[in-house]
């Protein structure tokens, strides 16, 4: 049992011996903790019986499940939104925070029960986790809320006995209506995307396009001038460290056109921000645009934001090559060397802030070079690799079902792939028909396999979504292992220690 001292203070005397109850032999052993007087674990499911919080001590506001018993002073509790809310007033461990300059991943999970698995491989390594993370295109597809996104999350890291810093990514907010939900769930952490201010146009565009899209700026939005912002920007070279850029009139022309209006809404969304909320992080990212952040732009619109007064602990530039889901980076690795090491230059000079790593499952190439150029101030997103790390599990404990999977994904493909991007072609897919029990798991080692099954994870859930998550709570330490192992694969790069810091 873990005998949690208030973090910073020794205890002076040794603890009491903890109250016992012989249903507690039954709880995940990592999730059993005493703190100030009581105990709490999680109890296994047992169908037709759930997973139950157990709680030997203060019971006071907890609601109890119908199999509770009331034996010698244990409450067994449903794990609903409101014993949680209990837990977080008594648990301040429980409620995610700011994580700052640090290396960080998130770890997105569109099914709600991955967080053991991620728990267990973070807790090997110095980098600090973001445990719940989903867009709002994420929230749609998979029908769940930021309340149940951030709830899964917290009794999962209540499973596995996590008690250090994590964050809570309210990902790809694209408006300032979708504030409001992950507010009041309780983020810490707020990625603004202003993409579809973004003008794509801009970035080819001849002089006389860039002149007119330059004097059809929102200036008064932008509290700026066009003589003011050339007073700023025309003629000038900026040097990050070793780096030079020089704003001549089209360069300059060409960035205020490309994301004049996002730096706009970006502002509009901060404020929203400020309003509703006290502490609280903030990412800017423009990753989803069709054109590569060029570094020069970056410097315009990080100089820009700041002096809109926008503040953020980490910008997600459109990198050069392609960053396809699930799958490793696609381009030249000098190309993306030589564009981090400028992007992590200009976020040095004008920050610091931390470099952002979109669509970051299985990037195993370009994670060394990320970590090497931004020096540790990294941050790495991933989602779609949970799910396919699940697929996984199904493939090796139920094959029945992972064909059933496997078939819908192929039909599907063509269909769902339109809002990702991606370049799988799904006849290169294996049919389920054509592979044996065995040789199932290895769809998921081939690049159009991952794709497709990748993208099509809402036709999946919609259709055998009940029966995936039955079979992965079925199967759940299975899960858990084969998600710390690949987890590892992804932490390795950005771990600045040798393992064993933390138990
Ligand atoms: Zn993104």
């Amino acid at each position: 049992m873990n005998h949690k001292p208030r973090r910073g203070v020794e205890p002076t005397a040794p603890p009491p011996p903890p109250p016992t109850h012989p249903l507690l032999a039954r709880a995940y052993p990592s999730s059993l903790i005493e703190w100030e007087g009581s105990v709490y674990a999680l109890l296994p499911a047992a169908p037709p019986t759930p997973k139950l919080l157990a709680v030997l001590g203060d019971t006071t506001d907890l609601a109890r499940h119908e199999s509770d018993r009331c034996e010698k002073g244990l409450a067994l509790c449903p794990l609903t939104p409101e014993n949680l809310a209990v837990l977080r007033q008594r648990l301040p461990w429980l409620r995610p925070g700011l994580l700052g300059l640090h290396a960080a991943i998130g770890c997105g999970d569109r099914l709600g029960l991955a967080t053991p698995g991620h728990v267990r491989a973070v807790r090997k390594t110095t980098v600090l986790p973001i445990f719940a993370q989903q867009s709002v295109r994420e929230n749609v597809r998979t029908g769940r809320t930021p309340r149940q996104v951030i709830d899964d999350a917290t009794w999962g890291l209540l499973q596995e006995g996590w008690s250090e810093p994590w964050g809570a990514d309210a990902d790809h907010l694209k408006t300032p209506e979708d504030i409001e939900p992950f507010a009041a769930a309780g983020f810490t952490f707020y990625t603004i995307d202003p993409g579809a201010h973004v003008d794509n146009e801009a970035h080819g565009a001849d002089v006389s396009v860039l002149l007119d899209k330059w004097q059809a700026l929102p200036w008064s939005e932008l509290r700026d001038t066009p003589a003011a912002m050339e007073a700023r920007y025309l003629d000038r070279t900026v040097s990050a460290e070793a780096y030079e850029m020089h704003f001549d009139r089209t360069r300059l022309y060409r960035a205020a056109g490309k994301y004049g209006r996002a730096l706009v809404h970006v502002a509009r969304m901060y404020d929203a921000l400020q309003r509703r909320l006290g502490k609280f992080e903030v990412e800017v990212s423009v990753d989803e645009t069709d054109t590569p952040t060029s570094p020069l732009e970056h410097w315009f619109i990080a100089s820009e934001l700041r002096r809109l007064g926008v503040r953020w602990v980490s910008l997600a530039p459109r990198y050069v090559g392609r960053f396809e889901k699930g799958v490793d980076y696609i381009g030249s690795l000098t190309d993306f060397r030589r564009d981090m090491a400028i992007h992590a230059a200009i976020a040095r000079a004008l920050g610091p802030y931390k470099l952002s790593l979109h669509s970051g499952s299985d990037k195993f190439s370009i994670y060394p070079i990320a970590m090497r150029h931004t020096r540790g101030q990294v941050h790495l997103k991933t989602a779609g690799t949970s799910y396919l790390e699940a697929l996984r599990t199904v493939a090796l404990a139920e094959p029945l079902l992972f064909r059933q999977i496997l078939a819908l994904a192929r039909g599907r493909y063509g269909n769902d792939r339109v809002s990702y991007h991606v370049s799988a072609d799904s006849a290169r897919v294996p049919t389920p028909e054509s592979l044996a029990d065995a040789e199932l798991p290895s769809v998921l080692e081939q690049f159009d396999g991952r794709e497709v099954l990748h993208v099509t994870f809402g036709s999946v859930l919609e259709c055998l979504g009940a029966q995936l998550k039955a079979s992965l709570n079925r199967n759940e330490e299975l899960y858990y292992t084969t998600l710390e192992a690949h987890f590892d694969r992804h932490l390795a790069a950005f771990n600045a220690r040798p393992p064993s810091r933390r138990k």
